[in-house]
């Protein structure tokens, strides 16, 4: 449960104590006339999460009470949006339909108690009489009808005697009540169309206001949770269940603050316009704001519900800034996905001393991230890089390749430009460069060059053409009216960039971060062997903020300042010389030097710990990954923690008192309490295991659990290596010494 109770959940829990209700019963009620959208998932999130936290029940009831607009494919969509989001309502989906007997029922009480007439107004007679605000309503002549011929006109309404509009029910409430809701609400219409569950049965439907609360009722629903542009009805709901006498264990509504997320639309009725006037090629096109749109583009239902449950629950509508939700899914895939090397649009380069080939193993998560697996690159004479990676005559800050300049060919080697090759157009086709055989990437690298970036790079004989679609916001306007503010460059697709080949062959996940690219997804519809389809999910960071900012005012998400993908807008003169410091004379990779570099609190944090302790590598990639993340949710002055107790941490794991997974554990502690990291170390036990004798066991028993995997490791699968170790360190609860490990279970299944 979220830490933070919302008013619903402090009224939930107030019924509990106060024994108004045994059992909490929710439900999440749409109405299929099109497809979910992330404001339902809010909904949905909020009704489901409610019922779990408390032991209830949460019902999926379909509000069908409108013949013409309703389809079991929309039915379908919403099942599936809920189960998506990992949700269960139990073994049946509800229907209002359903429930159609009992509410006519209901209304031929409220015409026998006198509560309810049969209307013959006109549809624009009955909103004349209905008044205004400041002027009292009139009331229509037929409110004096009797009870008996109420009773009949509405049997013959039922019957289908009269057309549409001829005639409705309305309650008897009150033609000057304050509330215009209130005065004679319409309970029951004429439509005569074929209804996709009760077929041609019935003629006449009920209204919301009349099905709504009674449909509640007969589920046994307690909380009827619904968004604020139902608070006015609420005096209808209450009046509906009050007069007909339903008090035991009744329902009562609440309402909560709608979603609104700024550059798209957001209502089934308007995504219905731009599905059927093909502005977008279906429901689950990845630029819609629906469940099955984001679910194609690839977001997880992690990403979503983490969202749903950041913006919280509130009692006034407020429009959210979509950079939080492409921040949740970033945060999500940050550390789960894969990284991988595909260049979009390829720029050829021959490296002129390379001879023969070979294959670079590299690893497919960075060492800072506690998941195992690599994959081997090919290396050749001829390569692509990116054609944006590549400047002839480069403004001051680029950072990448230049006839001047040298670059890292990422998990390879230092290249330089030797000559560039244009066509009769100017247009560069070609690099002719060179290669550093000593500056190999990692230990190996002993060239001493300096370089600023590394860039992605694949071998021309084994890259795989792959297709690429690229979605930028669907509108232009953050709120957009409707069609007319459609950005027309919202999909670019690109036919033929080039992967490299593991990640078609090997398939280690559907999600990936292309390096310095972003996170694509395995299109689920699309993709085939012949033609591989990748969807761009989101970028590294928040790209579309720098595209358009005009002035600085608007405070930008703090999330994008952790995301670096090498380049960005220029820096200033004093943030050029902290990056010069941090990366030539400290030894960062540009990367980090760069986001520290352009953040003043980062930097000045980092510099704080560094003046306690000189391990300027380790510090840095804690104050960019983990310190950045605090100061994404908070103020410098609100973090619990100083640089001191970092500089303190980092040297924990220096000395060997802990392993480097601990760290990120004693951190999330530090963080939520503020207590210094060796109490934390101390008082958890979490002093890190390096004694073989302790550490031996537990590889016996594993190996001894993994007779298959043994025997794959032993006929050459090295790979399995990493299970192992993997394996050990989950056994001992991340507190074994990796290395002392890893050098044990080599020794162990040779
Ligand atoms: P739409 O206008 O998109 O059709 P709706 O309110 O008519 O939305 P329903 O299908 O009736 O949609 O909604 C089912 C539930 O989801 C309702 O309880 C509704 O209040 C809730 N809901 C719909 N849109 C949002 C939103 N943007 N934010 C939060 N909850 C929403
Ligand atoms: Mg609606």
């Amino acid at each position: 449960m979220s830490e933070n109770k919302d008013f619903l959940r402090t009224i939930v829990e107030e019924d509990l104590k106060s024994g108004k209700y045994k059992e909490i019963v929710t439900r999440f009620p749409p109405e299929p006339n099109g497809f979910p959208h992330i404001g339902h998932a809010k909904s949905i999130c909020i009704n489901f999460g409610i019922a779990s936290d408390y032991h209830g029940h949460c019902n999926l009831r379909m509000d069908d009470t409108n013949p013409t607009t309703e389809d079991t494919k929309y039915v379908e969509a919403l099942k599936d949006a809920v189960e998506w989001l990992g949700f269960e309502w139990g073994d049946n989906v509800n229907f209002t339909s359903d429930y159609f007997s009992q509410i006519h029922d209901y209304a031929i009480e409220l015409i026998k108690m006198g509560k309810a007439y049969v209307d013959s107004l006109t549809e624009d007679e009955i909103r004349e009489y209905r008044g205004t605000v400041t002027e009292a309503g009139k009331r229509s002549k037929y409110a004096e009808r009797s009870l008996e011929e109420n009773l009949n006109l509405f049997e013959r309404m039922k019957n289908g005697e009269f057309k549409n509009g001829e005639h409705v029910l309305r309650a008897k409430i009150d033609m000057s009540a304050a509330n215009m809701k209130m005065r004679d609400p319409l309970l029951y219409r004429i439509r005569h169309a074929h209804h996709f569950r009760t077929g041609d049965k019935w003629c006449i439907y009920p209204m919301y206001d009349f099905a709504h609360c009674l449909s509640d009722y007969i589920e046994g629903v307690s909380h009827s949770i619904c968004t604020l542009e139902f608070e006015n009805n609420r005096d209808i709901y209450d009046w509906v269940l009050d007069t007909l006498g339903l008090k035991v264990s009744r329902p009562y509504q609440h309402e909560f603050a709608r979603l609104g997320i700024n550059y798209t639309v957001m209502s089934k009725r308007k995504l219905l316009e731009l599905v059927e006037g093909g502005q977008v090629s279906g429901w689950d096109d990845p630029r819609l704001p629906t469940i099955a749109g984001y679910k194609r583009r690839g977001y997880t239902p992690e990403s979503i519900l983490n969202f749903c449950d950041q913006i919280g629950i509130a009692k006034a509508n407020s429009m959210v800034d979509v950079a939080q939700l492409e921040f949740c899914i970033r945060d999500d895939l940050n550390t789960k996905v894969p990284r991988v090397l595909c260049v979009l649009e390829p720029l050829k380069v021959t490296i002129e001393n390379y001879e023969g080939s070979e294959e670079i193993d590299a690893p497919y998560y960075p060492h800072d991230i506690p998941k195992d697996g690599s994959r081997k690159i090919p290396f050749s004479k001829n390569i692509y890089i990116e054609r944006d990676d590549f400047m002839e005559n480069p403004p001051k800050d680029y950072f990448r390749f230049t006839p001047e300049q040298p670059v890292r060919l990422r998990h390879a080697y230092i290249i330089s430009c030797k000559e560039v090759i244009k066509d009769a157009n100017g247009k560069i086709i070609e690099i002719k460069a060179e290669y550093y055989p000593d500056s190999k990437s990692g230990s190996d690298d002993t060239s001493g060059i300096k370089v600023k970036s590394a860039i992605q790079w694949v071998s021309a004989a084994e890259a795989k053409k792959v297709e690429i679609r690229l979605y930028d916001r669907l509108f232009k306007d953050e709120a957009p009216e409707g069609v007319e503010d459609i950005n027309p460059d919202s999909l670019h697709i690109i036919k033929n960039a080039l992967i490299e080949p593991a990640v078609i062959t090997d398939k280690p996940d559907e999600r990936f971060q292309f390096e310095r690219q972003g996170y694509f997804y395995v299109d689920p519809i699309d993709y085939t062997d012949e033609n591989p389809v990748f969807n761009k999910i989101v970028g590294l960071k928040d790209s579309w903020s720098k595209k358009t900012k005009v002035t600085e005012s608007a405070p930008e998400p703090q999330a994008k300042k952790v995301q670096v993908d090498g380049e960005v807008a220029p820096m200033s003169e004093a943030q050029k010389t902290l990056f010069d410091k941090y990366s030539l004379e400290l030894g960062l990779n540009s990367e980090v030097a760069n986001t520290l570099a352009r953040d003043e609190h980062l930097s000045s944090f980092y510099e704080e710990a560094l003046s306690v302790l000189n391990n300027p590598v380790a510090l840095a990639n804690i104050v960019v990954n983990e310190v950045a993340r605090e100061l994404k949710q908070m103020q410098a002055s609100e973090l619990k923690f100083n640089a001191k107790q970092i500089a303190e941490l980092v040297k924990l794991v220096d000395d060997g008192t802990i392993s480097s997974t601990i760290a990120k554990q004693v951190f999330e502690e530090m963080a939520m309490s503020g207590e210094n990291p060796t109490q934390i170390v101390e008082a958890k036990g979490l002093v890190q295991i390096s004694d073989p004798s302790k550490i031996l066991p537990i590889i016996d028993e594993i190996i001894a659990k993994n007779p298959d995997n043994v025997h794959k490791f032993k006929a050459g699968n090295t790979k399995l290596l990493g299970f192992f170790v993997g394996q050990v360190l989950k056994a001992t609860g991340g507190k074994a010494n990796p290395q002392v490990v890893n050098e044990l279970v080599a020794r162990k299944l040779k």
